[in-house]
């Protein structure tokens, strides 16, 4: 057999973390492994070779059925609070391969999602369907070309094996691609089921990975600042969230990583129509995880990573406490100063005025009760196309576009300057519902990977503004709520 060097460069620093942390775990080989989607700008980035990941080598490898050089295959233990309730959890249909040390130095986690069984299964099958992990691969990419920080996917690969769901659906594995899989839940477990000394290993651990260059200032604690550091980004990544209109759906402490990225494409969804209460998961019935409640959830997770971190805060648990509250504390301000930056930008504004948040608000109670949609709203104000919107002809909006003009009229910036601004911060395309779906039905149904192979080009450069960009943004109308299932 002819060996094609797929360039692999593993590491396993997680591994030689304490025994509790994982379970080492190969995954369970597939019957037919075929290629589906590949990412090869990304198989570059990290130093891989796309040819290589192409033939039937490099399919067998991202199947799980050979192991690449260098992996030491492992499941993570976790926990979790899901939808508000404490349980331990585990990675039950994923593996870790290793960790590719790339072209650029960087360190990122290879895991293949659906891979088999684990003894953090529970009652699952280990196993996942084409579709989902299909629109992981769509979502994750676009958010990582809107600019948001997320795990990335580097190729899809079915099974030739069936899954059980409702009825049988074809077989998938994702690879996916992290910073780390470090999560709040990570530390919950640790916190639960390990001993202090376990505790400072996984926060040095952490450190060391995400925050090299976090430095506690004179008499700070590093554990303390580790905190601060995952709330800042934390802060940062929510607010991304919110300006583009991304649902996550299952902010569940265990989906919450420490590297500040965007994990687990499940029930998520971008809002289309402009209303604070939307919800997309059909297992969401009252609406923990609606669009406006995603900052509130957040602090809510963080403090529970808070909880998790108090023997390393301080050895008194009183003072502890209060270093913890003092943190979290910091959040809401550090969320809104980020939302607040990234509104003016939409709106080309590029310094603050304390009348801009009313500007903004104003504006977002005329899309709510138009039933505006949200992304089409801000490409119709950046381009002056108002005919767009069904806030054009109502006297409120004439005032409102007065105040505004008058607003962007007051800054040194020319307006070129300010319409630049905003053809950079308002995406002309986002992963539409309906499109997302035709492009998997397409691809389930008919084996079709054409029409998302087309939605992915678009969704690559979602600031472009091209013509053809512009059917991807038309919005079908009098279609049904959209509702989304967990894969
Ligand atoms: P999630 O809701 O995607 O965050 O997953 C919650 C937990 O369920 C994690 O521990 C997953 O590993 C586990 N899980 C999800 N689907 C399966 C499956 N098909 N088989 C085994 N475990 C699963
Ligand atoms: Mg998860
Ligand atoms: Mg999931």
């Amino acid at each position: 057999k002819a060996m094609i060097d797929i360039g692999w460069n593993l590491d396993n620093s997680y591994a030689q973390l304490p025994e509790t942390f994982f379970t080492k775990q190969a995954p369970t080989p597939v019957r037919a492994p075929e290629l589906i989607v590949l990412n090869a700008p990304l198989a570059a980035s990290l130093g891989l070779n796309a040819k290589a990941l192409q033939s039937p080598e490099g399919a067998a490898v991202l199947a799980g059925n050979e192991m690449p050089e260098g992996a030491l295959p492992l499941a993570q233990a976790y926990a979790g609070h899901q939808f508000g309730y404490f349980t331990m959890l585990g990675d039950g249909r994923a593996v870790l391969l290793g960790e590719q040390l790339t072209p650029q130095g960087k360190r990122v986690d290879i895991q293949l999602k659906g891979s088999g069984r684990t003894p953090y299964s529970r009652g699952g099958d280990g196993r996942a369907a084409l579709g989902p992990m299909l629109r992981e691969y769509i979502i994750s990419e676009a958010m990582h070309a809107l600019g948001i920080p997320t795990t990335r996917s580097l190729a899809v690969v079915s099974t030739g094996q069936p899954v059980t769901r409702e009825k049988d659906l074809p077989g998938a594995i994702l690879t996916r691609i992290a910073a780390s899989h470090l999560r709040v839940g990570t530390f919950q477990y640790v916190r639960g089921a390990g001993t202090t000394e376990d505790l400072r290993i996984l926060a040095d651990y952490t450190l060391q990975r995400h925050y090299p260059d976090a430095e506690p200032g004179a008499g700070a604690n590093r554990y303390l600042v580790l905190l601060q550091e995952v709330i800042k980004r934390q802060a940062a990544l929510i607010a991304k969230w919110q300006l583009v209109g991304f649902i996550h759906g299952v902010m569940n402490t265990d989906n919450m990583t420490l590297s500040g990225e965007t994990i687990d494409y499940g029930p998520c969804a971008f809002m289309d129509t402009f209303d604070p209460n939307t919800v997309f998961s059909s297992i969401d019935s009252q609406g923990r995880y609606a669009y406006v409640n995603q900052p509130y959830i957040a602090a809510w997770n963080l403090a529970r990573l808070a909880e998790a971190l108090l023997p390393l805060l301080h050895e008194e648990e009183e003072q502890a406490v209060k270093l913890a509250e003092g943190a979290i504390g910091a959040f809401t301000d550090l969320y809104h100063e980020q939302w607040l930056a990234g509104m003016r930008a939409k709106l080309g504004i590029f310094h603050m005025e304390e009348e801009d948040e009313a500007l903004i608000e104003d504006l977002l109670k005329m899309m709510k009760n138009h039933q505006a949609d949200y992304t089409n709203t801000f490409r119709a104000l950046t381009f002056n196309k108002l005919e767009d919107t069904p806030l054009q002809g109502t006297p409120e909006f004439a005032s409102w576009y007065e105040r505004w003009q008058a607003r962007l009229g007051r800054q040194q910036e020319s307006w070129d300057d300010a319409r630049e601004l905003m053809r950079s911060s308002n995406p002309a395309v986002i992963p539409r519902n309906h499109r997302v779906e035709e492009a998997l039905e397409a691809a389930e149904q008919e084996g079709d990977y054409s029409v998302m192979q087309e939605l992915l080009d678009v969704l690559a450069e979602p600031y472009a503004h091209s013509p053809e960009q512009a059917e991807y943004a038309v919005v079908p109308k009098g279609s049904r709520p959209y509702r989304t299932y967990c894969g």
